[in-house]
């Protein structure tokens, strides 16, 4: 990939003129918004999607006071899993910098700031992140960065985004693909084809997404495959559970995974469609899926077009046995807990056949207005009412029949405390 020291020679100076103009532009849209005519309140469609790298990197320069801003040159250096440097050279008309700080970003919405040092031999200021002696950040994340500055007269400047870094490695060999949907990095320890199995997974759900969705995500997401243990734990801190093979967030757009016993056809078309569809959450209905629970699991369950086993028969079977729980009144299964089958991961299989049933005889359709009703903070049971047409008991009556249990939940009789020590589910997803 790219050397170890990527320096970037752009010195610009900055017109007053112009700052004054944008200004005085920025405050006349303002004030007409505001004004007399009773224009209606721009809806939530209306305004610039924030989620969108080219809205919220797009953000210009901005300037406070009377001074000239000179930004020489400035780089940025990765030293994973130690961090990131970045250096600049700056400097205002009006005198002296008295503080200068680095903010940076590996997602839309999302930021950390650095306060910086002047280094008297280079001339330059500096910022340092530590890396791993401070948080769990893994490779190949963006790093979208701006500088912000006030000089001894009190003036201020924030440059504009400078983006396209990534937080690099240059001691192990990883291979990088990209697509429309997805951006891929794989450990040269995995399989040549995983890249590409990758975008062709992603490939494949894409109009699902779109329809599930009502579009697609803002940022691209990006993949970070790894192919053994060392590597996944070199960006971890502490003893961590040996059990977590993942990490999705939407802070850094994205998930970590390393390889598990499913191989890599489980990681490509299953793992990475399943955490990509929890990226989805966070981004059309952040307060709608609560974590841990049947619902949130069972939705991005739904995504995976590799299963690690059949989860609907396996439903079925506890159906057919005539232990199927309740499932909207009340909280319903926890998404990890043991079904009464004494298996794992059962509010994922349970969840899983509730979207199931729903897209299946309702569409993608139904699965949208779902989502935008609990995005909007609504109660789940009543937008389930609302999108499919009929009281919540009719909802539940209606998939337990369509899974061959009887139209109403049996009384629960409390299972026996389980003696024998209980293995290991394959978790992590
Ligand atoms: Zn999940």
């Amino acid at each position: 990939m790219q050397g170890n020291v990527r320096k970037l020679f752009l010195p610009f100076l900055l017109s007053l003129t112009l700052m004054i103009t944008l200004l005085v532009s920025v405050g006349f849209e303002a004030t007409a918004q505001s004004g007399a005519t009773e224009t209606p309140t721009s809806s939530p469609e209306d305004r610039p999607n924030r989620n969108d790298p080219a809205v919220f990197y797009g953000e210009p320069a901005v300037a406070t006071g009377d001074a000239e801003w000179t930004l020489g040159e400035r780089t940025f250096e990765s030293f994973y899993p130690n961090g990131f440097t970045f250096t600049i050279e700056a400097s205002s008309s009006a005198g002296a910098i008295e503080s200068a700080t680095v903010v940076w970003s590996h997602a839309p919405r999302n930021i950390t700031r650095r306060a910086a040092e002047f280094d008297e031999e280079s001339g330059r200021f500096v910022a340092t992140w530590p890396g791993i002696a401070e948080a769990s950040i893994p490779p190949w994340v963006a790093v979208n960065y701006q500088w912000r500055f006030t000089d001894e007269a009190g003036n201020t400047y924030v440059s504009e985004w400078f983006t396209g870094e990534e937080y690099y490695i240059t001691d192990e060999e990883w291979s990088r693909y990209e697509s429309e949907d997805i951006i891929v990095f794989v450990e040269g320890t995995l399989p040549e084809e995983t890249g590409q199995m990758t975008l062709d997974a992603m490939a494949a759900q894409r109009e699902t997404y779109r329809q599930a969705w009502g579009s697609l995500l803002s940022n691209k997401p990006r993949a970070i495959l790894f192919g053994s243990r060392d590597s996944w734990n070199r960006w971890r801190r502490g003893t961590e559970n040996p059990n977590v093979i993942g990490q999705t967030s939407s802070e850094w757009g994205g998930i970590a995974q390393v390889v598990s016993r499913g191989g890599i056809e489980d990681l490509t078309y299953g793992t990475v469609l399943h955490e990509v569809g929890h990226l989805y959450q966070n981004e059309f209905a952040p307060s709608g899926f609560p974590a841990g629970t049947w619902w949130i699991e069972g939705n991005a369950t739904f995504f995976e077009l590799y299963q690690q086993y059949d989860y609907e028969q396996r439903v079925r079977d506890v159906a057919a046995a005539g232990q199927l729980p309740p499932l909207l009144d009340g909280s319903g299964p926890g998404a990890t807990g043991r079904g009464p089958d004494g298996r794992g991961r059962f509010g994922y299989d349970v969840g899983y056949t509730f979207w199931k049933w729903i897209v299946m005889n309702y569409g993608l359709d139904a699965h949208r207005q779902i989502i935008e009703g609990v995005g909007r903070n609504r109660l789940r049971n009543e937008v389930l009412e609302e999108v499919l047409g009929m009281p919540i008991q009719e909802i539940e009556s209606a998939w337990r029949v369509w899974l061959g249990a009887s139209p109403t939940a049996p009384t629960l009789i409390p299972t026996p405390t389980i003696r024998i020590p209980p293995t290991v589910t394959p978790f992590g997803q």
